[in-house]
């Protein structure tokens, strides 16, 4: 498709970048995080500066191309024909008021840079467990946190934001000035504006407190019993997370863990020991590593092991409301046929607490859930995807009877959409304010349902 004059205009009069498709560093450029999806935009921008945005804002109107707001890409969903991609780098500020516990933050920087910053503070923030996603791309999407039990929803956590609308006004937002615009950016991605800051909720925690428990496979069915247990009477300042690994028989991993699965139970809590809570799931099964005491999200950023630079992955998530017996006996039997080797890890974090009374009003929700899963199916060079794709499939399959109404943005699959989110009239009030606030339709429609 030949470049848009207004395009190529566009190159000459931004103070940041504009890449083509016939430019050297285009290639990189477009790129997401996620490397197993393929996006090829019309253009990839960098603006410096707001007036920069609205310069793109102004040539998408005119070539009748799209603004697509990617910070990084760890959501992206696939098909950017007909695109600009713009990246947020540029929108690096970030301030910390520690007497109010309130983040100020530029579209454009990443939760390691915060969760590094707040060390210390008597504050954590309500960011996921990986360190390279955007604050803006995390909280527009939902967000679950490592704190959400305390906390809720990164979403909820979002006080105001600087919202550039596309008829070119760029101002401060919160509840009072625009309640529509912050519920729809409470989850619903950039439907509506683009966010060039936020105003973010730190969460208290005076007291960071943390048990991570590596339990023999063997004993798995009875821990995640107990975990599952806990849920009924563990306190909103404590967070739970399970993870269980079957590592490749590979012979670069040590010997001590080639081939072998377990599975990890990782309890936070933000005022301090809960020992006791814990007894139980440290009782259900043999205690093979225990690592428990103070610990810190940078801490914790360090031991989760994400990865940092761009990968290709895939991946099956689903929410649920409940997760008994047979769920549990079911999942784990499954995980370790032979045939579901490419399942690498699954993630199992526990719901509730603040999340099932979020404070502000916002299109993300896992009110209706009560636990939220995810299974990694790693893409190796060289190794077919098929095994992997199928056996995702199949973990889908096996948790759908007990799916809840409701997910978030941030755990979408790649070409999911909204409609797993909310509800059908969630779905017809973000039409209704995208025809209001964008309408001549110059931002990318993202997972807005076609
Ligand atoms: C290793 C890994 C771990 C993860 N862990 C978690 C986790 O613990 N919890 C969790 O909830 N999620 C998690 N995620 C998912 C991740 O939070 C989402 O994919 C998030 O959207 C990624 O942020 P990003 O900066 O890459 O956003 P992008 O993928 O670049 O953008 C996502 C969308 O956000 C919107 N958007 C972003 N910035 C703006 C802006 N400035 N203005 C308007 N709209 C904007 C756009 O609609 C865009 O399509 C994880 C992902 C990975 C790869």
């Amino acid at each position: 498709m030949p470049t848009h004059p207004a395009l190529v205009a566009l190159q000459e009069q931004l103070t940041g970048t504009l890449l083509l498709p016939d430019d050297v560093d285009y290639e990189t450029a477009r790129r997401p995080w996620n490397l197993a999806i393929e996006q090829r935009p019309a253009a990839v921008a960098a603006p410096a500066d707001v007036d920069d945005l609205r310069m793109l804002l102004d040539a998408a109107r005119r070539s009748g191309l799209r603004l697509a707001v990617q910070p990084r890409g760890h959501g992206a969903s696939g098909d950017l024909s007909g695109a600009v991609l713009v990246r947020m780098h540029a929108f690096d500020a970030l301030e910390i008021d520690a007497e109010r516990g309130v983040l100020t933050v530029g579209a454009g920087v990443r939760w390691g840079r915060v969760v590094d910053a707040l060390e210390g503070s008597g504050w954590v923030a309500p960011a996921g467990t990986s360190p390279v996603v955007s604050v803006a791309g995390y909280t527009v999407g939902g967000g679950h946190s490592w704190f959400s039990r305390t906390a809720g929803l990164g979403s909820d956590n979002l006080r105001a934001a600087w919202v550039l609308r596309t008829d070119g006004t760029h101002e401060r937002v919160d509840d009072a000035a625009d309640p529509d615009l912050l519920w729809a950016l409470r989850g619903a991605g950039g439907l509506v504006g683009i966010v060039t800051a936020l105003e973010i909720e730190l969460v208290p925690a005076p007291d960071v407190w943390g048990a991570n428990l590596t339990f023999d496979v063997a004993d798995a069915p009875a821990v995640v019993r107990a975990v599952r247990d806990l849920a009924a009477s563990a306190p909103s300042t404590l967070n739970v997370f399970v993870n269980s690994m079957r590592m490749p028989d590979a012979p670069q991993l040590p010997e001590e863990i080639r081939g072998r699965s377990f599975l990890t139970v990782q309890a936070l809590s933000v005022d301090g020991p809960q020992e006791a809570l814990i007894d139980a799931v440290r009782r259900a099964g043999g205690v093979r590593r225990d690592v428990t005491g103070p610990t810190s999200p940078a801490a914790l950023a360090a031991a989760s092991n994400e990865p940092t630079d761009p990968t290709p992955s895939r991946g099956a998530s689903m929410a649920l409301t409940v997760l008994d017996d047979a769920t549990i006996d079911a999942l784990l039997d499954f995980r370790e046929l032979p045939e579901q080797w490419p399942l690498m890890g699954i993630d199992i974090r526990m719901l509730g607490g603040a999340l099932d009374a979020p404070r502000r009003s916002g299109f993300a929700s896992l009110e209706s859930a009560g636990w939220l899963l995810h299974a990694l199916a790693p893409v190796i060079p060289g190794v077919p995807t098929e095994p992997g794709d199928a056996s995702l499939e199949a973990f889908r399959e096996l948790l759908r009877p007990d799916e809840a109404a409701q997910t978030v943005t941030t755990f979408l699959e790649p070409g999911q959409t909204l409609d797993r989110c909310g509800s059908a009239d969630d779905i017809a009030r973000l039409r209704e304010l995208r025809a209001r606030f964008d309408p001549e339709r110059v931002l990318h429609d993202g997972r807005l349902p076609g």
